[in-house]
């Protein structure tokens, strides 16, 4: 087994099991002391010692790249006025779930689901549940009392059916984009999104608006977001390279309506997008094969592609999809080197989804050749998206 993918945690978990469940004092001392003496052991105990260590050096640089921002860009702070309002809507919400909807549940409803706990499987009530990835096999099979779980589906079924109330409600809507005219490279970043997503599927997608600032870099420290001027912020990396590691290319809010204890009803929610200063697309191998100066045209789209997927995924890949999406990435190598970052990470399926997509919106080729059975899943699921062809109306970009 090779170090990198030894799970030290687990094999620590594992021995603590199994010593605990020795009744007699005795033997557990002996099973440790024979333990202790094995290869398995010391390297479990090295690599924990190595990731404490690696914990506190990325703590004492977070301290010094806060202590830096705070004294010298404490004006760049931001306080954007959207997120405010979008906070201020989630409260509002979450009073009008407690105060209105909650109260206002019909009979028939609760009755449903009261008969759902007790072992009858409404077939709507489990699409529902399915569409906000809800697991009410682990609710039901899980300890605590029938009103407890009750009341868990029922949130959850209300939730779900805000989803299409708010689809509807988005209907005839545009996405309002802003800040591109200030790019040469993308200035049709709209049409090409309407081009490639369809304007069916942006609407599910819940989006308010995709802003685009190229003049700012985003530097995030402790949840607190310095909008720096492309400038001000290469003469900080000049004196303090690291910062690089808390640059954000980009921004979205799904996670805030997936999230069932904050957001208690979908809202339609921004994306935003910054400076791509310092980004090096001539690096990536999937764009061997692209003309050097189209390469950073297509780095741009394909970030934005990115982040839209990210609604696609959150809203649109229920609990059937994301089982076999799932099986399909566990299958398959590393499809870019940014998906390859999340390997370890609760987010792994969600950004090798929206990589996929970044993929297939730029360089479908490649994938194609390269990942064709994640091409096929895509294709089949989601036929809307398609793939990359060079814009006509902006030919002198390309
Ligand atoms: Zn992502």
């Amino acid at each position: 087994m090779s170090e990198k993918n030894f799970d030290y945690k687990q094999y620590r978990d594992e021995l603590a099991s199994e010593i605990k469940k020795e009744s007699d004092k005795e033997k557990r001392r002996e099973i440790l002391q024979r333990t202790q003496g094995t290869e398995e052991y010391q390297k479990a105990k090295r690599l924990k010692q190595e990731t404490f260590v690696v914990k506190q050096e990325s703590k004492a640089q977070t301290e010094r790249l806060l202590q830096y921002a705070q004294k010298h860009y404490e004006e760049c702070t931001n306080f954007d006025p959207d997120i405010v309002e979008l906070i201020n809507v989630i409260n509002k919400n979450q009073e009008k779930f407690k105060n209105e909807t909650l109260l206002n549940v019909s009979d028939e409803l609760i009755d449903k689901i009261i008969a759902f706990t007790e072992g009858n499987r409404d077939e709507r009530i489990i699409a529902l549940l399915k569409r906000v990835n809800f697991d009410y096999k682990s609710l039901l099979a899980g300890e605590g009392d029938e009103q407890t779980k009750a009341r868990a589906l029922l949130e959850a079924i209300l939730k779900a059916q805000s989803y299409n109330e708010a689809v509807e409600q988005n209907r005839n809507k545009e996405i309002d984009f802003s800040g591109f005219e200030n790019d040469p490279d993308i200035l049709d970043a709209k049409d090409f999104i309407y081009r490639v997503f369809d304007a069916e599927l942006l609407q599910k997608c819940l989006i308010s608006k995709v802003k685009y600032a190229p003049d700012k870099i985003n530097v995030q420290i402790n949840g607190i977001d310095y909008m720096l001027p492309v400038d001000v912020y290469i003469e900080w990396e000049k004196v303090m390279p690291e910062v690089k590691n808390r640059k954000f290319r980009a921004e979205s809010f799904v996670l805030w309506n997936t999230d069932t204890n904050f957001s208690k009803k979908f809202i339609l929610t921004p994306v935003y997008f910054y400076s791509f200063c310092g980004e090096q697309p001539e690096q990536l191998n999937y764009f061997i094969h692209i003309p050097e100066k189209e390469k950073m045209r297509r780095y741009k789209l394909g970030t934005i592609t990115h982040e839209i997927a990210h609604h696609v995924y959150a809203y649109l890949m229920d609990a059937d999809k994301r089982t076999q999406w799932k099986k399909l990435v566990d299958r398959t190598q590393t499809i870019t080197e940014y998906a390859n970052s999340y390997v370890k990470h609760k987010l792994k399926y969600d950004e090798f989804f929206t990589e996929t997509v970044r993929l297939k919106t730029t360089v479908p080729d490649y994938l194609k050749t390269n990942f064709p059975e994640i091409d096929q899943f895509l294709t089949d699921n989601f036929p809307e998206i398609k793939s990359y062809s060079p814009c006509k109306t902006n030919s002198d970009v390309l």
